[in-house]
């Protein structure tokens, strides 16, 4: 019997120089045991067995590469970690039990006391809450400023400013932020520049060739896709990677194996996911725009989007989600979302099952009156996750909530 990686072989990366993001999703990061199996093996093993005494002394003494405890490596994780950096071009990638362990085991590892981050102020809620409640109590102050606003980002630094946080395109109104501009601002400063890619995945921008030094996923939304597991990444510059990985591996929010196989099959349809989610997002937006109960539509792939230009120029397609602003208010919005019957009433997104929710009383519920204001999340606002159904029907099932709309009309007068 053989111990350690004898039997186990990664399929060599140098077989796959120069190829493509769809390639990439398919091909990286594969290991094949002694069985030879096609598919990627899963390895659902918390610790590991040596040969002998010696052997387990010299693992643990860092003399000999291998695996000791799933706290700090497991071949399904290093699998999947393997994959995800070869597709967002980064030299390693550090998987974590959530996206918010991703964005934790960042700041901790590469933070300290003192430091100053700048925050865009439109970031997923608990990123925000991270940030102000939790990382403020470590000695870590953060600024928040408006994503687009390259010039509050600028009067924000400070010289203890060591990062600029940012998710492009942002939630629920899909802004779009200027990340070479950004990225210059970072260097200038000295500070990192980290990207949550999570709602384009490297299949529609790949923010390390655009001047970011570390991107952020939460694989729980699209390199899952399916809605079954929660978990998260972070992929840059080795020397940086390994101060997150030394914060895991002493924290301990690490990825189960289970988890890294999902997300590493996950990845295998990324590209045509993706794809599939650009086209529907784009026709659904087009035929919201014309709706005369509609007011506005935010969706990048728009010529009436702000950042129209930026975005074409930056990203490969304009992504998955949309949101629209009802002629109305609250009760408009909500009776719109009650009368569809096939879309999901729920807040997650980057599922192939399309999702619809109130971002006002939900994902951003706990931000205050101001906040709201000030990030456009008014009370007539609705998100649309817009899954791969046939774009046809998702348009009957949206059909059903005007219809409601002017159901009520007519009952009012
Ligand atoms: C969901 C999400 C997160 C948090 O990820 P979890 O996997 O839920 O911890 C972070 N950033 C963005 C943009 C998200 O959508």
């Amino acid at each position: 019997m053989t111990f350690g990686r004898e039997e186990t072989v990664w399929i060599p990366e140098s077989d796959l120089e120069g190829m493509s993001v769809d390639t990439l999703a398919v091909r990286a990061g594969q290991i094949r045991t002694g069985q030879l199996e096609h598919s990627d093996a899963i390895f659902p093993t918390s610790s590991f067995v040596y040969g002998s005494a010696a052997q387990a002394a010299a693992r643990f003494g860092g003399d000999e590469p291998g695996n000791i405890y799933s706290r700090f490596t497991n071949p399904t994780v290093q699998a999947f970690e393997a994959r995800i950096a070869a597709m967002e071009g980064g030299e390693r990638a550090v998987a974590t039990a959530s996206g918010m362990a991703a964005i934790l085991s960042t700041c901790m590892s590469l933070l300290q006391s003192g430091d100053h981050v700048i925050c865009s102020r439109g970031v997923f809620g608990t990123t925000n809450v991270l940030f102000q409640k939790y990382m403020a109590r470590f000695g870590v102050e953060t600024s928040f400023v408006g994503l687009t606003e390259l010039d509050e980002w600028r009067a924000a630094v400070r010289p203890e400013t060591r990062m600029l946080f940012i998710e492009t395109p942002s939630n629920p109104l899909c802004e779009v932020a200027d990340m070479a501009g950004l990225a210059g601002l970072a260097r200038d400063n000295e500070a990192l520049f980290v990207v949550d890619n999570c709602f384009c995945t490297p299949v529609l921008q790949r923010p390390l060739e655009q001047g970011a030094d570390i991107v952020i996923h939460s694989a729980t939304k699209y390199l899952d896709g399916q809605g079954r597991c929660v978990g998260g990444v972070v992929v840059g510059p080795e020397k940086l990677m390994n101060e997150v990985y030394g914060f895991l591996r002493s924290a301990g929010p690490t990825m189960s194996p289970f988890n890294a196989w999902v997300f590493q099959k996950g990845l295998e349809t990324l590209p045509i996911r993706m794809r599939a989610h650009c086209d529907n997002a784009l026709e659904l937006a087009s035929w919201l725009e014309l709706q005369p109960a509609v007011e506005r539509v935010f969706y990048a792939g728009l010529e009436s989007h702000p950042q129209h230009e930026l975005a074409k120029k930056q990203q490969k397609g304009f992504g998955g989600v949309l949101s629209f602003r009802l002629k109305g208010a609250r009760e408009e919005a909500w009776q719109f979302i009650d009368a569809t019957r096939m879309i999901s009433i729920t807040a997650n997104l980057g599922d192939v099952k399309t999702t619809i929710t109130h971002p006002a009383t939900t994902t951003h519920g706990r931000l205050s009156p101001e906040d709201k204001d000030r990030a456009g999340i008014t009370e007539n606002l609705i998100r649309i996750s817009v899954g791969i159904e046939a774009v046809e029907d998702l348009k009957t099932d949206l059909a059903r909530g005007f219809q409601a709309l002017r159901n009520a009309s007519t009952d009012n007068v």
